[in-house]
């Protein structure tokens, strides 16, 4: 994998989105050609993005290495093939066979594939797994991807995203007001309903718009992604938590009759290699965005401020609104969101007597 990724190259490719580029291959050839798998796998991320990317391409690399160069992976990072948001449908209609992206790109398509990677004052990474793993999550997700002809896997985690970039301090609800903010998700539809002009935008495309002016602020991931991005170039003030993106899980997104169609131990191996994923890139964020944050801080005069609790309050308050109206859409959609909610009492409930009370108690002994 290649390391020192020159930030302007990427940006530069991620400009190709949608464009006939060439496809490259990424793993060498299978040494045995019998029971060769083809795998041709759309991502939504710019190629070699710390985290995402490359996350996704160790996700592809560890498919070849654990079938032994029988899984056949070609790889291709957004724009190699097909533009980013342009995966789902690449893969829904079997052209490729997998994607690793957020699936709550496609919440246009159904408001409940954002409970499948992250929702305002939704889960955290320990909560959201169990959620999926243990209290019905996987269930929905599969009821909802099957309509589109996928099967879908966790296969990675940001964790607790950050707030966002902004060029001026917010200081209550109404600094959203005419404010066009990069925001995906529900959490877009949250800061519209306080006034903001909510876009979504690729990772490879935010930086020029940042810059530009054609948008005012923006939320990526957190330090270590973001530091990579340079926004703090067009806006010094980085605020946190992040009440959008608690969580970001990423998916493997499989078409679903291609899946089935191998062998049962073919499909262990794919489910194996994403829940693997899913573990180690949750391991690469909290490792790297601490000493990140203190870089962006220390050497690049980054303004570090949390959102005060009025701004949550009308968060919370706006989150309802959009939540009333997401369940009016289907009854798959009331039904996600249903459990969801029942998930976060109950798995919520525990972490806050767990890993809520401990660090807080840890942080205060230590005076961090
Ligand atoms: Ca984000």
């Amino acid at each position: 994998m290649k390391k020192n990724v020159k930030r302007r190259d990427f940006i530069k490719k991620a400009g190709l989105a949608g464009a006939a580029a060439a496809a490259v291959s990424s793993f060498p050839a299978p040494a045995i050609a019998a029971d060769r798998v083809d795998i041709a796998m759309v991502a939504t991320w710019p190629r070699d993005f710390p985290g995402l990317g490359t996350g996704a391409q160790r996700f592809a690399e560890r498919l070849s290495t654990l079938s032994d160069g029988r899984f056949n992976v070609e790889y291709f990072a957004a724009g190699e093939r097909v533009g980013a948001f342009d995966s789902f449908d690449e893969v829904a209609s079997g052209n490729a066979q997998m994607y690793h992206a957020a699936d709550y790109y496609w919440k246009g398509k159904h408001p409940a594939w954002a409970y499948f990677t992250a929702v305002p004052f939704g889960f955290s990474y320990s909560e959201i797994n169990a959620w999926i793993r243990f209290a019905g999550g996987q269930e929905l997700w599969d009821e909802l991807a099957d309509g589109y002809g996928l099967k879908n896997f966790m296969c990675g985690n940001t964790g607790v995203q950050m707030g966002g970039w902004f060029n001026k301090e917010i200081n209550s609800a109404s600094d959203f007001k005419g404010l066009k903010m990069r925001m995906p998700g529900l959490g877009g539809d949250v800061i519209a309903k306080l006034g903001a002009s909510p876009v979504s935008l690729p990772g490879g495309q935010i930086y020029e718009n940042l810059v530009s002016g054609a948008i005012d602020a923006t939320e990526w991931v957190g330090p270590w992604n973001d530091a990579f991005m340079k926004f703090y170039e067009a806006a010094k003030y980085y605020y946190y938590p992040g009440m959008h993106e608690p969580a970001s899980m990423l998916a493997a997104g499989c078409n679903k009759s291609w899946l089935t169609s191998l062998s049962a131990s073919d499909q262990a191996m794919i489910e194996a290699a994403a829940t693997c994923e899913n573990d180690i890139m949750m391991s690469e964020y909290n490792a790297n965005n601490g000493s990140s944050l203190k870089k962006l801080i220390d050497e690049q005069g980054v303004v570090l401020k949390e959102f005060n609790d009025d701004v949550y309050d009308a968060f919370s308050e706006a989150s309802a609104e959009v939540y009333a109206e997401v369940v009016e859409h289907s009854d798959l959609a009331r039904r996600t969101h249903e459990s969801f909610v029942n998930a976060r009492a109950e798995i919520g409930a525990w972490m806050k007597l767990s890993d809520g009370a401990y660090l807080k108690q840890r942080n205060r002994a230590l005076g961090v």
